[in-house]
């Protein structure tokens, strides 16, 4: 994402310096300067910070001690309060919940007591998470009964965790929303996901709601942005119900399900993210296609020849240097002009 992220900067006469603790960051490939250096490297950080205009980040658990480091020199948008919220499942619960939004019933976990207290008032089927650092269904463990408690309090390894009741949705949907300086809101049309094993599929736009749902998502997805102050595009992933569309979580940076805009709007969600951090108007997000993407994960690589070659389908691969299973590789987006 920071390389998607850098080429849109680059398209507005940017330059972008990429800052990753890994060796050889795909986006190094696509930016005018790269430091390659740890999160606890503070010379490397100030160094950094002193040379940019603007922080931004496509990676939500940079450690707090950096952000404080950085921040001395240049501002961090979005800011520090998004990344608290949205770090840890049961503040970014409370959170939406005190906002007035439908969130899923959910309960702290801490050890056995609290998980058998948890249960008894949310009931099974539930999922337990960790609290924080969870990502594509990873520290996530599904309770069919109570007799699974302490096989998924396991799979927690000691960590923080919440036990959220299992939602009973027809579908998923996210809307991808954008809010700059001035408090200026634009939502990309909300898409549809399908997830395999905790892992997003694909997204397909329009999404299927219904005019109501579709506004529904997105005032509340304004709503959330207004009540952080937030500066930059955020993730809003929601449950279709039929009672109504229930907060999932929130991720505040461009997100996987807001890739097929590349190819289904004239300003995309890695633009939109870089016109909010600089201070620009907020571009054209309207849709003027149908577009379907899709995730090329591990292996599905192998599928890259024939994508090449398929009428409609825009390629977009991310040079990761190893194919690892589960590892996300590229997407193609595949567009029907009206
Ligand atoms: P998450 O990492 O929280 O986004 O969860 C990954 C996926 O697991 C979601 O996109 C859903 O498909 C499923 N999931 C997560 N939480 C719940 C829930 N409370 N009820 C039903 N399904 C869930």
């Amino acid at each position: 994402m920071g390389r998607m992220l850098s080429v849109a900067a680059a398209r507005l006469g940017f330059r972008c310096h990429i800052y990753e603790p890994g060796a050889q960051p795909p986006a190094g490939d696509v930016a005018h300067a790269v430091t390659c250096a740890g999160y606890d490297d503070a010379e490397a950080l100030i160094a950094f910070a002193k040379a940019v205009d603007v922080v931004t980040f496509e990676f939500e658990n940079i450690p707090t001690a950096a952000l404080d480091i950085i921040e001395a020199h240049a501002p961090i948008r979005p800011g520090r309060e998004a990344l608290r919220v949205s770090q840890d499942r049961l503040i970014e619960k409370q959170f939406l919940q005190d906002l007035g939004l439908r969130v899923a019933p959910f309960a702290d976990v801490s050890d056995a007591a609290t998980l058998d207290q948890a249960l008894a008032q949310i009931g099974a089927p539930a999922i337990l998470k960790t609290r924080r650092f969870g990502y594509d269904g990873k520290g996530q463990a599904r309770l069919h009964s109570p007799d699974d408690a302490a096989s998924a309090l396991a799979d927690m390894a000691g960590s923080p965790a919440i036990l959220e009741g299992f939602v009973d949705f027809t579908h998923e949907v996210s809307v991808i929303a954008a809010r700059s300086p001035s408090g200026e809101v634009a939502c990309f049309d909300p898409g549809e996901n399908l997830h395999t094993n905790g892992i997003l599929h694909s997204t397909t736009v329009p999404a299927r709601l219904s005019p109501a749902q579709r506004t529904d998502a997105i005032l509340l997805a304004a709503n959330i942005l207004n009540a952080l102050d937030y500066c930059g595009v955020l993730g809003v992933e929601l449950f279709v119900t039929p009672a109504g569309l229930v907060v999932n979580e929130i991720a505040p940076r461009v997100h996987n399900s807001g890739h097929w805009t590349q190819n289904g709007c004239a300003v995309d969600q890695f633009e939109q993210h870089i016109r909010a951090i600089a201070g620009w108007p907020l571009g054209d997000g309207s849709r003027h296609s149908d577009v379907v993407m899709e995730n090329l994960i591990g292996d599905d690589m192998n599928k890259v020849p024939q994508i090449a070659a398929e009428k409609g389908a825009a390629l977009h691969l991310y040079g990761k240097a190893d194919i690892k299973p589960g590892r996300k590789m590229g997407h193609v987006n595949r567009v029907k002009h009206h």
